[in-house]
């Protein structure tokens, strides 16, 4: 049963012709599925409808191919070729009462047009910002009057597919519109450049045309950034971001405000806490009557019952925690708070769009999988009179059970440390990282009242101890161990000087913290490229050390662009007195001392140093795995029928890599048909 003080979130909305049924709305985000892969596309956002989203978006929707985001893999609607794919969207949405939202994008000098080999367009003559070293020309009068028609038979399209609400959308410095707004790449010196009015001239046409075109049957939203975080080089909230909302104030039948670029909207919790956006928008409403909706990772009901009351917003905007947890709104409704799968801020998801592929989800791990192999977030196949022995509480071992208890079998976890979590509570207790502990805590509260689940902590088990036991199917959860030799991408063979006493991994400084360290400047030699390396010098660095951060690549934590932290990671290390030796290897290492070589001259410095954190690999905990293969021979007596190695133990990899790993290991025991559902393309477009 819901409680009563949430019912105001179930209160339908207006949106021009249509209604919302309640005020939850996932917005447009990507997912790396898009038009290559148009099944799994509408089978994830048709699950976001049944876990209640009264709202459902695709991700950007490129008008035309001089807005080619390739190798990107959005949404597209250049023709009514594309209209069937898109069509499986919104069947997929409306088959639970959910509306339709598409996002049209014009890309402008966002979009490299690698695919349609088109030549790039923008109010004026700038390089592409990613894509090669390319430029976008200059469009005249008549590129403009085309661009506008574009937009219509765009919307046109949409509105044959299904749609709903149709976007005019001008944020992230990703499209045309907005790039006509800021002066930074408008310099024309026509009716469409100079001041604020002639800038803001051709979103305003375009907003027209939308609402000429469609706008009897079709919502006409904006989604506008009304804050650049570069100061008065961009939109302010206090400047033009205001005067943008002001002048267009009743024009879209729904403002959708947020803040731009991609990197600022979308912060980690590393950075950015719950509501982080909240002065930036919280002035819309003021100037406008039209219903509002944000987005700052909302997964509080309670939160979001004060954005409603407070005159925040009208709509609760979510894009991560739809991914976490596809059917909040409806746990909500049925009063599961408890349920609920919250988004831990982790950016693993925006890493799936960043490298074009289906993006995966740490805490959901169904997410790209709905269509794929049918997996569900919330629905499972019974699986009765099974007995399951899981060895180790990480985020394999914990997803494994619940996902096993789900289906109806018996488990038992049995984990040596004297609490569970794995790596997760090792890391969660970083800095920055807190929010990470939600991917054990939502697990055990899972488990705590299933009847069917036996977690026991301080049980380290030996091979003798499984023999023992007589639990027939075993899965192997035990993690992995950072290696402290210094073999990884960079360093193929171990480093003999790395054998000293002065060398600490990963693990011993997450597990005793960094009072144990030596007094003197801390090196730390990061060649994995994503958080750690980094978050380990911020631990360091907060404890008063001096802190070196030697890394073969050019930029601290390069994968993390994915993640998009890179840029708040480095500031965040040069704020904090980190020296940063960037296309730096080791070569040596002395007790007060360690020697670095260029990567590419190969020319040495040596530099003052009390110890050393190499950050480069880790390796499965498989000993449990190789002791019982050699006495495969007892097996039988014992009642033992599988053993299984998942997560870190059987490859060590993301979290969101062990979490998938339980999933599946749960999802798929004692199933047969486990061949994957492939998209292929066919007369013109992809299909199952
Ligand atoms: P993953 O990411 O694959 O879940 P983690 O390293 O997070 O891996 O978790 C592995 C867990 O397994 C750790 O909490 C560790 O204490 C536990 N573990 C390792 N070996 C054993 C063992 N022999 N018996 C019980 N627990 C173990
Ligand atoms: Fe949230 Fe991380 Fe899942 Fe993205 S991957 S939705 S940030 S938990």
């Amino acid at each position: 049963m819901r409680d009563p003080r949430f019912d105001i979130l179930f209160e339908p909305v207006q949106i021009g012709p249509h209604t919302t049924r309640n005020r939850f709305y996932q917005v447009p985000h990507c997912t790396g599925m898009g038009y290559r892969h148009p099944n799994a596309e509408a089978a994830h956002r048709g699950v976001k409808a049944e876990g209640g989203w009264g709202v459902v978006c695709t991700q950007e929707a490129e008008i035309h191919p001089t807005s080619d985001l390739s190798p990107a893999n959005e949404a597209r609607i250049w023709s009514d070729a594309d209209i069937p794919a898109l069509r499986l969207m919104t069947d997929a949405v409306h088959e639970h009462g959910s509306l339709a939202a598409i996002q049209l994008v014009h890309g402008g000098s966002h979009a490299p047009n690698l695919y349609s080999r088109e030549t790039a367009i923008a109010p004026s003559a700038m390089p592409i910002d990613w894509g090669g070293p390319l430029q976008a020309r200059a469009i005249d009068l008549t590129d403009i009057k085309n661009l506008r028609q574009w937009y219509v038979d765009a919307a046109k399209r949409a509105q044959t597919a299904g749609f709903d609400i149709v976007y005019a959308y001008a944020g992230h410095d990703m499209t045309i519109l907005q790039h006509f707004l800021l002066s930074r790449h408008n310099h024309r010196t026509d009716q469409y450049g100079g001041s604020f009015e002639n800038r803001l001239r051709l979103f305003r046409e375009v907003v027209a045309d939308l609402k000429e075109a469609v706008g009897d049957t079709c919502a006409i939203a904006i989604r506008f950034a009304v804050e650049e975080l570069m100061g008065s080089d961009g939109i302010e909230h206090t400047a033009e971001g205001r005067d943008v909302i002001e002048a267009l104030a009743e024009e879209p039948v729904v403002w959708d405000v947020n803040l731009s670029d991609w990197t600022n909207d979308s912060q980690t919790s590393r950075f950015a806490k719950e509501g982080f956006q909240e002065p930036y928008t919280a002035f819309v409403k003021s100037v406008t009557t039209k219903p509002v909706v944000g987005v700052g990772r909302y997964t509080s009901p309670d939160t979001m019952v004060r954005l409603i009351k407070s005159g925040h917003l009208d709509l609760i905007g979510a894009a991560r925690p739809s991914i976490a947890d596809p059917h909040l709104p409806r746990k909500i409704e049925e009063g599961r708070i408890n349920d609920i799968r919250e988004c831990i801020g982790c950016n693993i998801c925006t890493a799936g769009d960043n490298t074009n592929v289906p993006m995966r989800c740490t805490q959901n791990p169904t997410v790209g999988e709905e269509w794929r192999r049918g997996w569900h977030p919330e629905r499972i196949k019974p699986l009765a009179n099974s007995q399951h022995l899981i060895i180790g509480g990480g985020p394999a071992g914990l997803e494994a059970a619940r996902a096993l208890t789900q289906r109806g079998a018996d488990v038992t976890l049995s984990e040596a440390r004297e609490t569970l979590g794995g790596r997760v509570t090792l890391e969660s207790s970083l800095p920055g990282l807190a929010e990470w502990a939600r991917v054990r805590d939502w697990r055990i509260g899972q488990l705590n009242d299933k009847p069917n689940a036996q977690l026991y902590t301080q049980s380290p088990l030996t091979a003798d101890d499984i023999l023992s036991y007589g639990i027939p199917n075993v899965a192997l959860a035990t993690g992995a161990t950072w290696r402290s030799d210094g073999v990884g991408r960079t360093h193929k063979r171990p480093l003999p000087y790395l054998e000293a006493s002065n060398v600490f991994g990963p693990d011993t400084l997450m597990a005793n913290g960094p009072n144990q360290l030596p007094q003197g400047p801390i090196a730390i030699f990061d060649d994995d490229t994503f958080y750690l390396g980094s978050v380990l010098a911020e631990l360091v660095a907060n404890s008063g050390r001096e802190v070196l951060f030697i890394t073969p690549n050019p930029i601290v934590a390069p994968y993390s662009d994915n993640t998009l932290e890179q840029d708040r990671i480095q500031c965040r290390l040069i704020d904090l007195g980190v020296k940063i030796l960037p296309l730096q290897t080791l070569a040596g290492l002395t007790t007060d001392t360690v020697t670095t070589a260029c990567i590419y001259a190969r020319n040495e410095t040596t530099h003052p140093c009390a110890a050393l954190i190499p950050v480069t690999m880790r390796l499965p905990n498989d000993d449990l795995w190789y002791d019982l293969q050699v006495r495969k021979a007892d097996w039988a007596d014992a009642g033992l029928e599988t053993i299984t190695r998942i997560g870190d133990c059987y490859n060590p990899g993301l979290i969101a890599l062990a979490t998938q790993a339980g999933y599946r290991y749960g999802v798929e025991f004692g199933e047969t048909d486990l061949t994957p559902k492939r998209e292929v393309f066919k007369g013109g477009t992809f299909t199952a």
